[in-house]
């Protein structure tokens, strides 16, 4: 068995402890004879693990009682519906554009009413995040909606915007549990699990319970409304059970490394390392603005498309998978999520500066 360094923006790298635990368990899951993916969603055994999952979400995270934790299917991309459906109730809300997930969400929410774009970055290709400090909120707008951590640019708000009193809604899909935060200050909280916890096919929703009514436009499905998810307890239909499994598998791992204080600290030292280095480096740039760097996606360029390429090839030959930039942008992508090891991050610094004498 050959492990890589796995740089992919998602599915992404997970905990090797995790892996090892759920390979271990895979043909009998804590003496029950079969595994968790062959098991009911009403067994005892399964309620007892989707249990433990949220209530470790909830120490993570330190979510209040009344907020209710949501594991759903769809994709984070499900929720660019689910969201308006549920909480447009006067037909507006506002969108800051930060790149190409939060564009996706604005478009789909003018689908069921007036979604205002307030502030962008496309004009810089979304290398930087707007000042958000004085937006011009709109007097009937139900939420304001940001993308916390723009996974395709690099970038990510280290303040969250003033709202002026209305509710912030957050995809924080590709910066999931990679620091502490506060709940209370958002209305939802949501990410697909497939950047920062675990496999694709879960999306965990956090949402304050008032926001969870009966009151969404006649034709919503029984199944895209949140209250049919809370009020059964993430079990009105089959869930993603194995994917929850997993994922709770990476909440205990989290745990035992000291929770998201301790996870920001680490993930803190593994971006200096390659941002130092960027900044630094006389063949590779940084294309983010620095003070919105992202602790988790890091992407850069040599400025020439064919170096590029070199870069990529030659990587993947010495064992860094997925560092391709983007389709959209080009260029490289290091995604280093909770699960990628300092020495990943290290390994590859020494491999762009061998690169680096080899091809200037
Ligand atoms: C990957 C990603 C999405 C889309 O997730 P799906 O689960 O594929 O729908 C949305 N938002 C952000 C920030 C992402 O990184």
């Amino acid at each position: 068995m050959s492990r890589v360094y796995n740089f992919s923006a998602g599915p992404a790298v997970l905990p090797e402890e995790v892996l090892k635990e759920a390979a271990a368990e895979m043909l009998d899951y804590n003496k029950t004879g079969m595994s968790v993916m062959e098991m009911s969603h009403r067994s005892k055994a399964y309620q007892e693990i989707i249990d433990t999952a949220e209530a470790d979400l909830r120490e993570l995270m330190n979510i209040p009682d009344n907020y209710k934790v949501l594991f759903l299917q769809g994709g984070a991309s499900q929720q660019f519906a689910m969201i308006p459906m549920n909480l447009m109730k006067h037909g507006e809300a506002d969108y800051i554009v930060t790149g190409q997930w939060a564009k996706k969400a604005y478009q789909e929410a003018q689908k069921y009413g007036k979604a205002n774009k307030i502030a962008s970055s496309e004009d810089k290709t979304f290398s930087y995040i707007p000042d958000v400090s004085n937006l011009p909120i709109s007097e009937n707008a139900d939420y304001v909606y940001i993308c916390e951590n723009n996974t395709i640019y690099g970038t990510k708000y280290k303040e969250l915007p003033d709202t002026k009193g209305k509710l912030l809604v957050s995809d924080v899909s590709s910066c999931f549990l990679s620091e502490p935060v506060d709940v209370t200050k958002y209305g939802v909280i949501y990410g697909g699990v497939q950047k920062n916890i675990g496999p694709a096919g879960v999306v965990i929703v956090i949402i304050r319970e008032d926001l969870i009514t009966d009151d969404v436009p006649e034709g919503t499905p029984t199944m895209l409304k949140y209250k049919t998810h809370a009020d059964a307890g993430s079990l009105y239909n089959t869930p993603p059970a194995y994917g929850i499994y997993i994922c709770g598998k990476v909440f205990k791992w989290l745990k035992r490394k000291g929770g998201l204080a301790a996870m920001k600290e680490y993930n803190e030292k593994k971006a200096k390392i390659l941002y130092d280095f960027l900044d630094e480096s006389r063949l590779f740039k940084g294309t983010v603005e620095k003070k919105d760097r992202s602790l988790m996606n890091v992407p850069f360029v040599t400025g020439d498309k064919e170096l590029d390429a070199k870069f990529v090839k030659e990587s993947q030959a010495a064992g860094f998978e997925n560092l391709k930039g983007h389709r959209t942008v080009g260029g490289m992508r290091a995604s280093i999520y909770n699960a990628m090891p300092i020495e990943g991050v290290e390994a590859l610094v020494a491999f762009m500066k061998k690169f680096e004498e080899e091809n200037l």
